[in-house]
């Protein structure tokens, strides 16, 4: 079998959180925890959890934006750690970022057209003759007029902002993006579009994505696996048909019962986790949700629960997996659907695939 296109083995990092008045490091924040992801080629793998579960560093970690302080992170067989100028450069044509913002991630002094430009001359994609017409490209392959080449990022709205920001990505021909909340910004009905646009992009492309969100209704609609994150560590890792039919960690399925089902008439039970997210500065031993995990025993407490293969690709981190009963009898459905929700599956519907 061929290597990943990414893997991350034994993943760490460390940050400084407080230091005293001489300037030394007095606690610090393992803000990512001994991760192994790997994603293949073409595929979109899910990183889902609460705010300040590390997800967005393993998203930096994947692209060297950050180093690890364990563990290593290769990029088509090759150990990231280990690229010189040269190969860094190579690597970053390869592996591209879209943020959150697309407010703050495009530069308000230069055109649409010059932004979209700049890598292209960086990477040597396109000599100076024929870039226009490429920008003009770029635009219509993410659903835009290629005159709009002419304004600047103010003259759009927040959708056709995302819009440029993943043209100006996918401008360098990667083979890997990682999304990092790419659409939680806009507005219900844009979201749908923008997910129908990267979706039909990683088609035509042969793209990989790695999708940072907290939005599980979103995640359901492009991911093809799920990996779930609790204070730096990955509890649950599944393809997304049976996560979200049969989650079985007891995070996992806290987290799916917090989604509000958009048929008229039903809701599902909410498994809400005791007390609030422990201090990543001090996290509890043993199975860091043991502070909150309404099934937690003595060994729970003591033991890191290391990620055990339930099914081929499917695994999880919990003493008790075995033991605790199916998703389906702690997810029960009952009343009251949600408005928002109902809004956002509609508007994928109607979307279609480019806008
Ligand atoms: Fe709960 Fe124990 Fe499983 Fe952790 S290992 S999720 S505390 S049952």
């Amino acid at each position: 079998m061929s290597a990943p296109l990414l893997e991350l083995r034994g993943v760490a990092r460390r940050f400084v959180a407080r230091r005293d008045v001489f300037g030394r490091a007095t606690a610090t924040v393992k803000a990512v925890d001994g991760v192994d992801l790997a994603l293949r080629a073409g595929e979109t793998l899910a990183l889902v959890g609460e705010s300040g579960c590390g997800k967005s560093t393993v998203g930096r970690l994947a692209l060297r934006l950050i180093e690890p302080s364990e563990g290593v992170v290769r990029f088509e067989g090759s150990d990231l750690a280990s690229l010189g100028e040269r190969g860094l450069r190579g690597f970053r044509r390869h592996a591209q970022l879209i943020f959150q913002d697309p407010y703050a991630s495009l530069n308000p002094r230069m055109t649409v057209g010059d932004m979209l430009a700049e890598p292209l001359a960086l990477h040597d994609i396109a000599a100076s003759g024929q870039r226009a017409a490429r920008v003009g490209d770029l635009l219509s392959l993410v659903g835009l007029r290629p005159e709009f080449a002419q304004r600047y990022a103010h003259e759009f709205s927040g959708g056709q902002r995302q819009r440029i920001a993943i043209a100006r990505a996918i401008a360098v021909e990667p083979k890997l993006i990682v999304c990092d909340e790419p659409v939680s910004a806009l507005d219900v009905s844009i979201r749908a579009q923008v997910i129908n646009l990267l979706r039909d992009l990683q088609k035509r492309l042969g793209l990989a994505y790695v999708f940072i969100s907290h939005d599980l209704a979103v995640v359901k609609h492009i991911a093809d696996r799920v990996a779930v994150m609790y204070l730096g560590r990955i509890v649950e890792l599944a393809d997304t048909e049976t996560l979200f039919a049969d989650p079985r960690h007891p995070y996992t399925r806290a987290l799916l019962s917090a989604i509000p089902v958009p048929e008229p008439g039903l809701r599902r039970n909410r498994r809400i986790l005791d007390g609030d997210v422990p201090s990543p500065i001090d996290p509890p031993p043993g199975c860091h949700l043991h502070t909150r995990c309404p099934h937690a025993v003595d060994q729970c407490r003591r033991d890191r629960p290391a990620l055990e293969t339930v099914t081929p690709g499917r695994e999880v981190a919990c003493h008790l997996w075995r033991d605790l009963p199916p998703a389906r009898d702690s997810l029960p459905r009952e009343s009251a659907p949600d408005p928002v929700l109902a809004k956002l599956q509609a508007a994928f519907v109607a979307a279609g695939s480019v806008a």
